[in-house]
């Protein structure tokens, strides 16, 4: 029997399954959810989560606080846990960033969002515990925390399905087929399928499923390292650190570990073998250890409990790549999260989806992230 639908999003991790959800609680038709692998099987699996809102670009700024204020209230917004932790979120600057980290702070600030500047003695309030000679302003973000990606996306998929949506697992796809400048289906491994739009939310693997229909997204695939770092205590109020000196974020995990990750998007090992499960390199861990220890100073004794790698789809301005396609019709992206997408889901989910139905997004603009504007800068 022919397979038919009226839009196929080829992508189960955080934002497909936004995107699908979004759609079919929206009524938008029969929506169905196409992943080589599972659910929460790409990066999204190896997400740390963190939820923060600093962000320069005022869209991603407000695209973050949505995701916030989604995920803390998952239970009643999506049905299920999303597995938030309201820890704060303190961004560390060096002396000489403070003015510029000081004017993104008071930027984001007028649009609502809860971000505060702490001078030296106040920040000693907050967190006693960190070394704190090298800092030159310090951010203070009450309200973030960080999620669990899997706990989420887990919520996010049962809710896609109880409103209509189809998640089909297993199943590869191979092209998306068009004709005279607007999408037909696509060919899977599951053969054809026959469908009027088409989502792409397939992480780095988006590059190549878009190239043949002559859509240039650049993305580099940029493996990063993971350390599990034991404490010698308990940390029951550690906040989430992004620690833009010493070049590491630290995440509290339990009661007493915390993800140890690298602070630079493109700091990692270009790597196209996304779906292969790798060990960091011992270099890339002992560097972040360092790191740790090094302003959590009583951590002395901190050990490593383990390691893993993740892969960040980066595009060139590190910034996403959203919505329909100029000049193909019923073609949509969502890829290129360059290593901070999952705080950006719900609010992806909201805005590609809105493109799709005609409902317009009050969060931001999508076309702000334009997929031809990587096209038109290498015209130019
Ligand atoms: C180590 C690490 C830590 C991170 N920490 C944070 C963080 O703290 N905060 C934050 O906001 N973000 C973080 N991120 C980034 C965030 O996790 C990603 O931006 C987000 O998960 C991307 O989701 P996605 O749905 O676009 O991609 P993915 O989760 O990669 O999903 C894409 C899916 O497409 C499927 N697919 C690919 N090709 C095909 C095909 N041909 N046919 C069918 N299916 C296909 C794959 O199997 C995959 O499941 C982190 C990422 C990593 C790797």
């Amino acid at each position: 029997m022919k397979r038919v639908a009226d839009i196929a999003v080829i992508g189960a991790g955080c934002m497909g399954l936004s995107i699908a959800w979004h759609l079919a609680r929206a009524g938008a038709g029969r929506v169905i959810v196409i992943d080589q692998r599972g659910v929460a099987t790409g990066a999204t699996a190896n997400s740390s989560a963190i939820l923060r809102t600093h962000y320069e670009n005022p869209a991603l700024a407000s695209m973050a606080w949505h995701g916030l204020k989604v995920f803390s209230d998952f239970e009643a917004i999506a049905g299920g846990p999303s597995g938030f932790r309201k820890t704060g979120f303190l961004f560390l600057g060096g002396k000489k960033d403070a003015a510029a980290i000081r004017k993104t702070s008071r930027a984001i600030r007028a649009l609502g969002i809860n971000s505060v500047i702490l001078e030296a003695g106040e920040f000693h309030h907050i967190e006693a515990r960190t070394s704190r000679d090298d800092i030159g302003v310090v951010i203070w973000e009450p309200e973030s925390g960080h999620a669990s990606a899997s706990v989420a996306s887990a919520t996010l998929a049962d809710a896609a399905r109880r409103s209509g949506a189809q998640i089909s697992t297993g199943e590869t796809v191979i092209s998306i087929t068009g004709r005279k400048g607007r999408v037909t289906g696509i060919e899977s491994t599951a053969g054809k399928l026959a469908v009027g739009t088409v989502v792409v939310a397939a992480g780095f693997r988006s590059m190549g499923l878009l190239e043949p229909l002559g859509v240039k997204l650049p993305l580099t695939p940029v493996r990063h390292p993971i350390a599990v770092v034991t404490t010698a205590g308990s940390h029951p109020v550690a906040p989430v650190v992004g620690d833009r000196i010493l070049g590491a974020y630290h995440r509290p995990e339990g009661s007493n570990q915390f993800l140890v990750g690298r602070y630079g998007f493109m700091d990692g090992d270009r790597d196209e073998s996304v779906e292969e499960a790798k060990p960091a390199r011992a270099t890339a861990l002992e560097s972040l250890l360092k790191a740790f220890k090094a302003r959590w100073p009583y951590e002395a004794n901190a050990r490593l409990a383990r390691s893993y790698t993740g892969v960040y789809d980066c595009t060139p301005d590190l910034e996403p790549a959203l919505g329909p396609v100029a000049g193909v019709d019923g073609l949509h992206v969502a890829a290129g999260f360059s290593g901070h997408g999952f705080k950006l889901s719900p609010a992806v989910g909201e805005m590609v989806a809105g493109g799709i139905t005609g409902d317009s997004s009050r969060i931001a603009r999508a076309d702000r992230f334009d997929v031809r504007r990587f096209e038109l800068r290498s015209l130019k």
